[in-house]
This record gives C-alpha cells, sequence and structure tokens, in this order.
C-alpha cells in the first residue's frame, strides 16, 4: 500500500521527489527512502524509519544530495513482509548495488525464489519480500547480459503477487524502468521530463497529462520518451488522459489537517457528485456515465453492491436506497468476503463496485470475478482512468477532488449521494413517480447548505467529545437509514482515535450487546424524527434503566430527550431518506475531535493506510 514516486528529467530530482513522497505518505509512513542517479551513474541514497520528514532531515543534512542528480525514486512503506526498520525500507537494491528499486505490493512466491538465489550466492540485507526482485533482476542480467528493461521483464515472469515498481541500474544511466500488477502506477508527461507515482497527486503540479499504466505492463522511460509494453514484449500505444483538478485541492490550506479540511469541504463535495446530475424541473436524474445502457440496466433483476470499509457502509445505505425507490432486490457485502467465497450469479444480475482510490485490491478482485461470469458490472469512483474505471462497463464519477486523510470522510457522503441518484434513476425507469422523485431531489439539491449548518456548529460537538474523552468503548446504533450510518460512525471513531466501537442495528441490542452496557459504557443513538424514532425511543429508555451514557443525534425541535439523554445533538429536518447526509457529519467531527484530545495523528492513523491496495 506503499507510495512510490520516480523521475526522470533536467532538474535535480531530490527536492521533486521530497515534495512528490509527500504528498504520497497517506499510502504508507512505517519508512521511508530515496535513491538518486547521475547521469555518469553516480548514486546515493539514504532510508530512514518513520514519516518522510525524518528522511528529508537525513538528505538535507548530506551534501552529496545536492549534486546533478536528475534520475531516482522514492518510496514511502507500509510494511507487509518484515518489521518496521531501517533495512527493510525501501529501496532495495541487489548484491552489487547497482539495481535499486521501490515496490508496493506483494510477492507472494518470495521465499522459494530467496531460497534458491541464496543457493545461488546472493546475500540479502532485509527480510523484505522485496528484496529478492533486485537478485533476480541481477541473476537475470548477469546470465544473459540483459538490457534493464529485458532483466525486469524475464524477472517478472518468474515472480507471483502483485507490483508497482520503479527501478533503476546505475549502469544504464538516464533510464528508469517501471511496471505495474494490481498496485496502481501512473506516468506523468512533462516537457523534456517524466513522473511516475502511485497516484497522481504527486504529479498534478508538474503536469496534467497522465498515462495509467494496466496490469501485466510495463515501461521504459528514458529522457527523450517512454515505451509501454507487455511481458510478452508487446508494444502498447496508449493517449494520454487530461486530469480535472488542481494541486491546490491537494494542500491543506488553513485546516490543521486533511482530514477536518476534508469534513469542512462536504457542501462543495456533495454539489460536485450532484453537479448536472439533478434534473428538478424533470423530476429525475441524469448520469452520463451510465448513458447508453438504459436497455440493459432496464433488465436488471437484482444488483449485487461491493466494497470495502466506508464503501461498503455507502454500498449498505445504496441498498436501501435502490430497494426503496426502485424495488427491485439489491444485496451487499464485504468485498474480501464476497470474493473468497462462491458466489451464486442469476440472470438480471448486475455487479456494482465502490472504491474511492479505484485500486482497493480486495475490491477489485471481487470485480473481476464478476466480470469472469460476464454479468454488468458498474462502478463508483473518485479517481478518473483508476483500475475501476477502466475494467466497468460503466460507473459514475465522484468529482471530489482528492481526499488525503486516511480516514473516509467527504468520500461516504459523494458515494451515497450517487447512490441515491442511481436509485432515482433506476427507479424512474420502473414507475417510481414524479411526485415521490421530487420530493426527495428538492431537498437533496439543498443538502450542500443543510451540511454547512451543521458544520458552523462544530464547536458543540467538540464539547460533546471533550466529556466522553476518557471513555474506551462505544456503541454507535441506528435504524433502516441510519443503520449504514452507525456502522460508519463507530468505524470512524476506531480508526482515528483508537476507541473501540462498535456499530449496530439498533434492534440488535436487546439480543445481545446490551449485555456490556453499564455507566461506563456510552451509546450513541442516530434517532431523527423518522419512521423507526418511536422504536429508537424505547430502546434509548432501556439503556437509561441500566444506566449507559446516552449521546443521541435527532431532529431540531424534538424535545423529547431533553432530561432522558445526556447529550443530544441536533440536525435539520428533510425527508427520512435523506437523513444518513446530514447526521454522518456530527459522527465524523466526534471522532475527528475525539482523536484530536487524545493527541491522535488524524490524517495518518497508526497501522493504517489510505489506499488499500494489498489484499
Ligand atoms: N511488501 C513490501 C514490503 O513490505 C512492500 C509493501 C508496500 O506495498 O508498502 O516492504
Amino acid at each position: 500500500m506503499c507510495g512510490i514516486f520516480g523521475y526522470l528529467g533536467k532538474r535535480k530530482a531530490v527536492p521533486i521527489l521530497v515534495e512528490g513522497i509527500k504528498n504520497l505518505e497517506y499510502r504508507g509512513y512505517d519508512s521511508a527512502g530515496m535513491a538518486v542517479a547521475s547521469d555518469k551513474g553516480r548514486v546515493i541514497s539514504a532510508k530512514a524509519v518513520g514519516p518522510v520528514v525524518y528522511l528529508e532531515k537525513k538528505i538535507k543534512k548530506n551534501r552529496l544530495f545536492n549534486g546533478d542528480l536528475m534520475a531516482g525514486l522514492v518510496h514511502s512503506r507500509w510494511a507487509t513482509h518484515g518489521g518496521v526498520t531501517e533495512k527493510n525500507a525501501h529501496p532495495h537494491t541487489d548484491c552489487s548495488k547497482n539495481i535499486w528499486l521501490a515496490h508496493n505490493g506483494i510477492i507472494e512466491n518470495y521465499s522459494e525464489l530467496k531460497s534458491d538465489l541464496i543457493s545461488k550466492g546472493h546475500k540479502f540485507k532485509s527480510q523484505t519480500d522485496t528484496e529478492v526482485i533486485a537478485h533476480l533482476i541481477e541473476e537475470a542480467k548477469k546470465k544473459n547480459s540483459l538490457v534493464l528493461e529485458e532483466a525486469v521483464r524475464v524477472t517478472l515472469k518468474s515472480i507471483k503477487g502483485t507490483y508497482g515498481l520503479v527501478i533503476f541500474d546505475k549502469r544504464e544511466p538516464g533510464k528508469l524502468v517501471i511496471a505495474r500488477n494490481f498496485s496502481p502506477l501512473v506516468l506523468g508527461l512533462g516537457k523534456d521530463e517524466l513522473f511516475v507515482a502511485s497516484d497522481a497527486t504527486p504529479i498534478a503540479p508538474h503536469t496534467k497529462r497522465l498515462v495509467y499504466l494496466k496490469d501485466g505492463e510495463m515501461a521504459v522511460l528514458k529522457k527523450g520518451g517512454y515505451k509501454i509494453f507487455n511481458l510478452d514484449k508487446k508494444e502498447i500505444n496508449r493517449r494520454h488522459l487530461d486530469i480535472d483538478w488542481s494541486y491546490e485541492q491537494a494542500q491543506k490550506g488553513n485546516f490543521p489537517d486533511f482530514t477536518l479540511k476534508e469534513i469542512f469541504e462536504q457542501p462543495i463535495a456533495l454539489e460536485n457528485s450532484c453537479r448536472g446530475r439533478i434534473d428538478l424541473k424533470n423530476k429525475k436524474t441524469v448520469l452520463g456515465g451510465l448513458a447508453g445502457l438504459e436497455n440493459e440496466l432496464l433488465k436488471i433483476r437484482r444488483l449485487i453492491i461491493v466494497g470495502s470499509g466506508t464503501a461498503h457502509h455507502a454500498g449498505m445505505l445504496g441498498k436501501i436506497f435502490v430497494e426503496e425507490l426502485a424495488g427491485f432486490p439489491v444485496v451487499t457485502d464485504i468485498a474480501s468476503e464476497w470474493h473468497y467465497r462462491r458466489p451464486v450469479f442469476q440472470k438480471g444480475d448486475a455487479f456494482l463496485v465502490i472504491s474511492q482510490s479505484g485500486e482497493t485490491a480486495d475490491t477489485l478482485a471481487a470485480l473481476r470475478g464478476a466480470k469472469k461470469k460476464k454479468i454488468l458490472t458498474l462502478g463508483i469512483t473518485n479517481v478518473i482512468g483508476s483500475t475501476l474505471a477502466r475494467e466497468t462497463n460503466a460507473g459514475v464519477y465522484q468529482h471530489i477532488g482528492p481526499e488525503i486523510g486516511v480516514a473516509a470522510t467527504k468520500s461516504f457522503v459523494s458515494q451515497s449521494a450517487i447512490l441515491l441518484q442511481m436509485a432515482i434513476f433506476f427507479g424512474k425507469q420502473r414507475g417510481l413517480s414524479d411526485a415521490a422523485a421530487y420530493k426527495i431531489l428538492r431537498t437533496f439539491r439543498n443538502l450542500p447548505k443543510l451540511v454547512q449548518k451543521i458544520l458552523d456548529k462544530s464547536e458543540d460537538i467538540k464539547a460533546v467529545a471533550e466529556k466522553y474523552k476518557d471513555s474506551r468503548d462505544f456503541l454507535f446504533l441506528g435504524r433502516k437509514y441510519n443503520c449504514p450510518v452507525a456502522y460508519e460512525g463507530a468505524l470512524k471513531l476506531k480508526e482515528i482515535s483508537y476507541v473501540h466501537a462498535e456499530g449496530l442495528p439498533t434492534g440488535e441490542l436487546k439480543h445481545g450487546p446490551i449485555a456490556m452496557i453499564d455507566k461506563d459504557f456510552p451509546s450513541f443513538f442516530i434517532m431523527p424524527k423518522d419512521s423507526v424514532y418511536d422504536k429508537n425511543f424505547s430502546n434509548v429508555q432501556e439503556i437509561k434503566a441500566r444506566r449507559g451514557p446516552v449521546l443521541a443525534l435527532t431532529t431540531e425541535g424534538n424535545e423529547d430527550l431533553k432530561g432522558l439523554a445526556d447529550d443530544v445533538i441536533y440536525v435539520p429536518e428533510v425527508p427520512e431518506i435523506l437523513y444518513p447526509f446530514l447526521a454522518v457529519i456530527p459522527l465524523q467531527l466526534f471522532a475527528y475531535f475525539s482523536a484530536v484530545l487524545r493527541g491522535q495523528n488524524v490524517d495518518k492513523p497508526r497501522n493504517l493506510a489510505k489506499s488499500v491496495t494489498v489484499e
């Protein structure tokens, strides 16, 4: 899940690489390392455990990094094989220290390969799976005197697993070789310079022209240009794409961190995910990404929605939207579970995958399984040209700009908004009345303003978080539309404040979890004034009867909870189907402030990485 960035051009590579890797650090921050080369084949390298700043400090202290080093690579690691140590930090090199590489992914057969290489006399310096690649390339070059790209190609044929790779050999200056299999890699085409990275963010300040590599492809980058080919040497011509967001969007601005910035960007995110898609006059939604597929979409008898983490929670919400508005069955599942069972498909199935990055390995594996069954595949993603976007039959882009904070926030509201628009689209195809569509769309269009109203009162949520800052456990409870929100609220709290939290359908309380309740175990009820409010209200009483603290989120103007719940948070009144869009905001803020008050690194929670590109 690490971040990789490579540069080849006329400028000094070091400052470009340092800036670039900072933008990819959200993908992994166990350690970082860099190797840079001069045109004469001189190589300087450095590694440091911890975030990129430690590497940066080392580099600043070493004058050799100031030289004319016009090519190089840098890596920030999310360890899979081998502990978090300097030795295990990338880049890795071969015995002769000629070949240098950074890797994102897992080499599944590394153990056999390593034993074999050791028996041939290779000396390993790290415990990583990655290092075998450097020695295999060394071996291939030695045996057949191959040029780097050919030695890499031969090596990749012997490897099983996933990789995004950037490699250079100091004996072949002015050349980078890159390769991709299930770990994202994108090439940036500048003027007389080339960039390669795990995603477009670090490339964006330099060029907007991108070429995405596909699985099983590699490329040679030289000063004069680049060439893409597959592992059977077939050359591939691919037109570049132009990215549609600016580098500034990926900067923190005046916010202390990306997570808070992204929480506050949600009004804009909602607007962007709906722009041009809501036709209030004709009481319908218009999704360009699905245009031309109307007949096939009408044939859907069952929709299977698959995602991981927050995207899965959005998918759960999508199920309720579609069943409610379009009236056909929807199943949702966690990608890593769906894929490894024996999924049973039937005629009329369609498969919808959701992933902000479009590179989530579990989700892509599930998608590929569905594609083998030749069913219609749809996608929701934020990243134009991502693997998910390329491999689905059709889909809808989120258009929310880069999401950097590891905890997904704006992507949840955006994905949910797209799912609601899809549900209305499917519904209108199947007889959803104009009046019913209008009732939702009229308020839906105003959600950005309502979300802003909640954000304007973020200090109130901070005060509540302060009160509970010593609690070690939480239940998040919701029914119907707000059940997925409860799951999402619990996930946010877990991932950024490391507080144990469980999301539950409120009705499940009595089937076990209520046994945990005592005066130190708070429950967070998401209970706007909707069709299941009365049931929730009884459940609050049950918790209070057992002395459990209760935080309740409800609709403005509802006075019932005063004196019963310990703390009440209000959101504006909307049609019940729209409450999740509002209810999730205080939950994100609660998790955010809980994390800050506990002194956690909100943007980079421990043990996590933004885009989970390994299974
Ligand atoms: N498997 C490699 C390692 O543990 C790369 C992990 C990554 O993708 O960050 O070093």
